[in-house]
């Protein structure tokens, strides 16, 4: 595993260094009352905090506490911060889905049919066998070809989630988890993270058997689309709990469509493969349960 610096922020109102996973460091700042933090506005996410502060799911999510105009004038969500209650925090960030870009952005990514020589390259460098005989003379690779083979090198596609970061209790983080896709390397990875923390593998195993009991009676989740939504899991030597986070992907799905989270996306079905990856988790901290 490469060794990778998180964005760890020791604020001067939070006497606990803060560690952010994923997403531009630049999104995120302390909030202005102790246990908040702040991250940057997006519509479609603040739309969605508001919407979730009054479903079912709302124990499973940070609290919403509304905006705040930062002194450089740029507005910011202010959220609750899970890390707040927590002693020498581990966390890990799965990102939950088959597929992390909307249809909209596969749609646009399809006018383009220009060769990306770019595209080509990520892709030899990852896998060389991984363009057609075409594409290798050609040396390029279409946009929607390159996103739909993106999500196939790690284990989005196959089991309905991936890992995006880790930060564990030895201080070491990683990030490379860009083609950890079998079950038996995530099996690894998730003994790895709960290491030492064996209490926390059957409540983290409750929670995640309480979010899905959840979502099966959330209006929210029923009328949305969640892409590049993450669950965050935190623990330490005493707690171990997981959130729903990031929802600056989740759209309402149009009005004639139904879907139910499960079925295999197709474009246009509108799919997520949440309920795939969230699945997939609780069937492999199962297994954990019984190392
Ligand atoms: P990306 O779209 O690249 O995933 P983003 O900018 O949308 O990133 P998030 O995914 O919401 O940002 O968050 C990035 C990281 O910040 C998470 O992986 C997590 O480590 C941390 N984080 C986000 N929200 C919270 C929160 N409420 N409390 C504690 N940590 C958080
Ligand atoms: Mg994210
Ligand atoms: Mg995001």
């Amino acid at each position: 595993i490469v060794q990778w610096t998180p964005f760890f922020q020791t604020y001067k109102k939070q006497r606990y260094p803060w560690i952010q996973l994923a997403g531009h460091q630049g999104n995120f700042k302390a909030g202005p009352d102790q246990g908040t933090i702040l991250k940057k506005l997006c519509p479609q996410e603040e739309t969605c905090f508001k919407l979730l502060m009054k479903d079912v799911l709302r124990p499973f999510v940070p609290e919403y506490k509304g905006q705040v105009t930062c002194e450089d004038g740029e507005l910011y969500l202010q959220l609750q911060d899970l890390l707040s209650n927590f002693d020498c925090p581990c966390v890990m960030d799965c990102k939950i889905g088959v597929r992390t870009y909307l249809e909209e952005e596969l749609a646009k990514a399809k006018e383009k049919t220009k060769l990306r020589k770019d595209m080509y390259e990520k892709m030899i460098q990852i896998d060389p066998k991984a363009p057609t005989e075409e594409e290798h003379r050609s040396k390029g690779v279409t946009k929607p070809r390159y996103m739909i083979w993106r999500e196939t090198i790690s284990s989005t596609a196959t089991l309905g989630f991936r890992i995006d970061g880790v930060k564990k209790a030895d201080g070491t983080s990683s990030k490379d988890f860009k083609t950890t896709k079998t079950r038996e390397q995530i099996l690894e990875a998730f003994k790895e993270f709960t290491n030492n923390f064996s209490s926390s593998v059957p409540k983290y195993l409750e929670r995640l058997r309480n979010i899905r009991a959840t979502l099966q009676e959330s209006h929210f989740f029923r009328t949305h689309e969640l892409i590049g939504s993450s669950l965050l899991f935190v623990h330490d030597k005493k707690r171990a709990s997981i959130w729903m986070i990031d929802f600056a992907k989740t759209v309402p799905v149009p009005d004639n469509v139904n879907i139910d989270h499960k079925t295999a996306w197709k474009v246009g079905n509108h799919e997520d493969g949440y309920l795939i990856g969230l699945d997939n988790l609780i069937s492999i901290f199962e297994s954990l349960t019984k190392e």
